[in-house]
C-alpha cells in the first residue's frame, strides 16, 4: 500500500496517479536498493562480477551498484597494495 505524495490518500502501490487528488506520483522504483553491505562483499570477491553490476545498476539500482562497486575498488585497492608491497620486497 502507498499513500499519496501530494495529499497523503491511500493508494495502489502500482498507481502512478493518485484517486483523490489525481496528482501524478514520482514513480518509487519497486526494486530493491539497499545497497546492502553483501554487494560490497560479492565485488571484493569477484571484482569483475562487481564492476559489471555496477554498470548494470547505476541508473536503476544506484544505492546497489554503489556498494557493488566499492566491493571492487576494495579489491583493487587491496590488489595495488599487495603489488606495492610485493615490489618492495623483491627490490630488497
Ligand atoms: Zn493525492
Amino acid at each position: 500500500m502507498a499513500y499519496c505524495r501530494h495529499c497523503g490518500a491511500q493508494m495502489e502501490s502500482v498507481a502512478t496517479i493518485c484517486p483523490e487528488c489525481g496528482r501524478r506520483q514520482m514513480t518509487t522504483p519497486a526494486v530493491d536498493d539497499s545497497g546492502s553491505f553483501g554487494w560490497t562483499v560479492l565485488g571484493c570477491c569477484v571484482p569483475i562480477a562487481g564492476l559489471i553490476l555496477w554498470l548494470v545498476w547505476k541508473d536503476s539500482k544506484p544505492n546497489c551498484a554503489k556498494a557493488a562497486g566499492m566491493g571492487a575498488l576494495i579489491y583493487l585497492g587491496f590488489y595495488v597494495l599487495m603489488l606495492l608491497v610485493g615490489g618492495c620486497s623483491a627490490m630488497l
